[in-house]
């Protein structure tokens, strides 16, 4: 069934006839950028080679191969609440977060903690920075994405962000919290216009963060100065503003309109309505554009009504809508990065190939997370088997570094 080396992936690996591929794992399913059927060779946990083949068995409904999903926003994960307080956050929960993230075929997250104490901030990257020696985790946390606490403390733009916690930016808290995170913080989304907020975005940008401009309503110029000094991207555009806004002077038009910001866009099916994610994609392009969940711990649990944290009763439906009925309003999301691939494609129209890299290959770029993201000899093998039935994306398969971590029961 070998015919041909896929030549432009693998230009200097030859097929070895007769080697030690048994030994190998072997995986065959279409390539997901081009429907081709393709085996893909494992070894020590990387990609070795990518093979075309002829045909592949059991193609109907069409079995997909591709890089396992890298979500940049997770706050929590089946029942599990990075943002705990007291010593509730402890190493088996993440354990377990993970493992349910592999379900739904995520094999890179950032936990994001948000606004809330510095001590439970510095307290819950110490946990979560022990994980890195974790070898059960296979590397699917290479760090950290903290959202808040300096953001914009106007009602609206705030949103679920506790204002108590909420205050201008200030380096050296960032400096102790980083330490507590082992260095591990990857991104901070921040409001430039808050007191200091240009200057602490120049010192982020120069010790290699990659700043987020979210939860803001500054001025234009102020997010061109933030863009100037090195912001990259717009935290989940659309959502993070107020209900209300002015129609020519709001943070929408200014991060749309410049070429060196990208977005990420939470693409439930509720955060944001199909012309707003259509609007954004033809604006940003799938080069800019990144797919984040922004998801909870409510995810993956069964529908219901549960009691936070804080005493609110919020009612979780079939339908996957998280909300809280006492003031009809969400209460964060509750659906893995995987559905929004789905979303993104059946709203905008485009391909596969176009909601993988923007929910695989763009992120890992914008991390300089190098060895994963993409289908090539020599990255991680952090692949997934899926197939797709009206949108849904329905994992088969999760391959972590090499490891099968996840079989669906169907298959
Ligand atoms: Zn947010």
């Amino acid at each position: 069934m070998r015919n041909q080396i896929f030549s432009h992936l693998l230009p200097a690996i030859l097929i070895m006839a007769g080697s030690t591929l048994d030994a190998q794992k072997k995986i065959e399913g279409l390539l997901f950028f081009d429907d081709s059927p393709v085996s893909i060779e494992i070894e020590d946990g990387k990609i070795f080679q990518i093979t075309r083949l002829d045909s592949v068995p059991h193609d109907f409904p069409k079995t997909y191969i591709s890089p396992g999903f890298i979500d940049n926003q997770v706050n929590g994960f089946a029942g599990v609440s990075f943002a705990m307080g007291g010593s509730d956050l402890t190493e088996e929960a993440i354990e377990k977060a993970t493992r349910e993230l592999w379900m739904y075929g995520v094999t890179t997250y950032l936990p994001t903690l948000t606004t809330n104490s510095e001590e439970l901030l510095k307290k819950n990257f110490e946990v979560l920075a022990r994980t890195f020696s974790n070898e059960q985790l296979l590397g699917s946390i290479p760090g950290f994405h903290l959202e808040g606490p300096w953001i914009s403390p106007e009602d609206g733009y705030r949103g679920a962000h506790p204002k108590q916690f909420v205050r201008p930016p200030d380096w050296e808290v960032f400096t102790e919290l980083n330490r507590a995170a082992s260095n591990k913080i990857l991104q901070v989304t921040l409001a430039p216009e808050m007191e200091g907020g240009l200057e602490f975005i120049s010192k982020c940008s120069k010790a290699g963060i990659v700043v987020a401009l979210g939860h803001h309503n500054a001025p234009a110029d102020v997010v061109r100065a933030a863009i100037d000094r090195g912001a990259k991207i717009a935290t989940h555009l659309g959502n993070g503003a107020a209900n209300t806004i002015n129609r020519h002077r709001n943070p929408f038009w200014s991060q749309l309109a410049d070429d060196r910001l990208m977005i990420s866009i939470i693409c439930d099916g509720f955060h944001l309505l199909p012309e707003e994610i259509q609007t954004f994609y033809k604006v940003k392009g799938t080069d800019r554009t990144i797919l984040t969940s922004d998801v909870t711990s409510y995810a993956s649990l069964e529908p219901g009504t549960y009691l936070t944290g804080m005493g609110e009763t919020v009612e979780l439906t079939e339908e996957g809508l998280l909300h809280y009925p006492a003031q009809k309003v969400l209460y964060g999301s509750a659906s893995a990065i995987t559905k929004g691939v789905g979303h993104v494609m059946k709203v905008t129209g485009c391909s596969l190939a176009q909601a993988v890299q923007m929910a695989s290959t763009n992120p890992a770029q914008l991390y300089g997370l190098n060895d994963r993201g993409t289908l090539e000899p020599g990255k991680r093998a952090d692949l997934i088997v899926f197939t797709i039935d009206d949108f849904r994306l329905n994992i088969q398969k999760t391959y972590v570094k090499g490891e099968l971590v996840y079989q669906s029961d169907n298959k």
